[in-house]
């Protein structure tokens, strides 16, 4: 099927697959490009992940970090957004396959950027998905806020101390800078936000428990600014569990393996996962039909040019990409995008691809806020802690956020927040709350239905 309402065009024809970080660059700048771009992808929106532990905890809302792709591109007319999954993508033929409601639309290309970026892994654990959602996602962080308050509602009407305690035990997986800021801000949550507001618990006494199978916190910034996070959410009350092996994970807990190889049993009703990342399935698709090789997180180990080795027609942008010395963050997606869009236009305008300069990415640094007031960053060579890094970090997250509007609403919420004690996005659904257990339910009756035709 091709695209309703859509112009054939005889322009050269990219196509972009993920509305990110790096799809979203890569289409922005090919603004003036004489080109037809069409952006697949499998949300309407945009997302800033960085901000997504703040809609989890109730500071602010998700339109605030997800505006609709289309509206940010609308004055681009060379443009056109196409919401669908992306299941296939055949590089012989040079077409893309996407799926919308059961409906499946090829789309050809002449230049292909894939940006699909990476989802939560859980190591071969998918399992633990059911207990501790990951965070990757909106769906993500309105589930863990329905989870986390949820927890707090079900724990006021209990009468029974055990299942209160387990209520009110928070686990969060992965010490990197999502389960820093998650762990921080439950704990900031409890502390703050709902103090006084129940009759029965008292939200104060909640246990935050931040574990890792590394021995570090925020490994990747180095030992001292790990240390300095680590002391604050002490400070905060966060218990850190550091060369924890998460072996087991259910409804009611999470089974640890110590390492004396000893077992321990943590009773928590609500688990989040940040421990680990997995690139989109669409770089094995690539892999098969190329000489790309992929790691063991499935990122395409792409050439200099971030093209796919034999495809010089075909590039891999932001996290799904393997590009020594480039990490999987956000300034990784946008410099790798812009460079690939200079590439197109420099070779419609005649330029010949074989004289491609390498790209070359920038460090601007790195940061992860701890709690209200406290942040660690790292730029360069300089490391630095405590207030004016958060100051650094609200002021950048401000700027890199797509849209004035989007800007001033934030900005009010983190007033609210972080200097009063309330949170504005406090709502809860029973949809957020079990949205993923019902879906899954529903998959199972489905199944079962199949299962009973083909048997009859
Ligand atoms: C919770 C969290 C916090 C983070 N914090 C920071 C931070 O503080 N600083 C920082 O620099 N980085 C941070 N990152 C990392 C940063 O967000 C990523 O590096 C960046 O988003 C990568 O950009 P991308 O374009 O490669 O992928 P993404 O931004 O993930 O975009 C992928 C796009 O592809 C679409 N897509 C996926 N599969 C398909 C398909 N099959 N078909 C169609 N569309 C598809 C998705 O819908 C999405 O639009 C964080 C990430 C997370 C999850």
């Amino acid at each position: 099927m091709t695209h309703p309402g859509a112009t054939p065009s005889d322009k050269h024809k990219v196509v972009i697959i993920g509305s990110g970080f790096g799809g979203l660059n890569a289409a922005q700048k090919l603004k003036r490009a004489d080109v037809d771009i069409k952006l697949i992808a499998k949300t309407t929106h945009h997302l800033f992940q960085p901000l997504l532990y703040q809609v989890a905890t109730g500071i602010i809302s998700e339109g605030e970090i997800a505006p609709p792709t289309r509206v940010i591109l609308r004055n681009q007319e060379n443009c056109q957004v196409l919401l669908g999954e992306v299941t296939n993508i055949d590089l012989a033929s040079k077409t893309v396959d996407s799926i919308l409601l059961g409906h499946t639309y090829r789309t050809p290309y002449d230049t292909l950027i894939v940006a699909a970026g990476a989802g939560q892994s859980y190591f071969g654990n998918d399992q633990f998905a059911e207990w501790a959602p990951g965070m990757k996602t909106i769906d993500d962080a309105l589930e863990l806020r329905g989870r986390i308050l949820g927890a707090f509602e079900q724990a006021e009407r209990s009468s029974d101390p055990v299942r209160r305690d387990k209520l009110l035990t928070f686990v969060v997986v992965g010490a990197g800078p999502t389960g820093v800021e998650m762990a921080g801000q439950i704990a900031e949550l409890a502390d703050h936000t709902l103090r006084g507001a129940f009759r029965h618990i008292d939200s104060t006494r909640a246990r935050v428990i931040l574990l890792d199978a590394a021995p570090a916190v925020l490994p990747p910034m180095g030992e001292k600014l790990g240390k300095k996070a680590q002391d604050r959410l002490e400070k905060l009350g966060v218990e850190i569990q550091l060369n924890a092996m998460v072996t087991d994970v259910d409804r009611n807990g999470i089974t640890v393996k110590r390492p004396d190889g000893s077992i321990d049993r943590i009773e928590a009703a609500t688990k989040v996962w940040s421990a680990g990342v997995s690139a989109s399935p669409l770089g094995k698709i690539i892999a098969d039909q190329s000489e790309a090789e992929i790691d063991r997180a499935g990122r395409v180990k792409v050439g200099p040019d971030l093209s796919v080795p034999g495809h010089p027609n075909v590039f891999v942008v932001g996290d799904m990409a393997l590009v020594d010395g480039v990490p999987g963050m956000a300034q990784g997606a946008i410099q790798g995008a812009k460079y690939v869009a200079n590439l197109v236009k420099s070779e419609l305008k005649g330029a010949d691809p074989a004289t491609r300069q390498p790209f070359s990415y920038f460090d601007k640094g790195s940061m992860a806020t701890v709690s209200r007031f406290s942040a660690v960053a790292k730029i360069g060579k300089v490391e630095f802690a405590g207030f004016f890094a958060w100051l650094a970090w609200l002021f950048l997250h401000l700027v890199y956020l797509v849209g004035f509007k989007t800007k001033i609403a934030t900005m009010l919420s983190w007033t609210t927040t972080f200097l009063g004690r309330g949170r504005s996005q406090l709502t809860i659904t029973e949809q957020q709350a079990y949205a993923r257990t019902r879906i899954e339910q529903l998959e199972e009756i489905a199944a079962t239905v199949d299962e009973e035709k083909a048997a009859s």
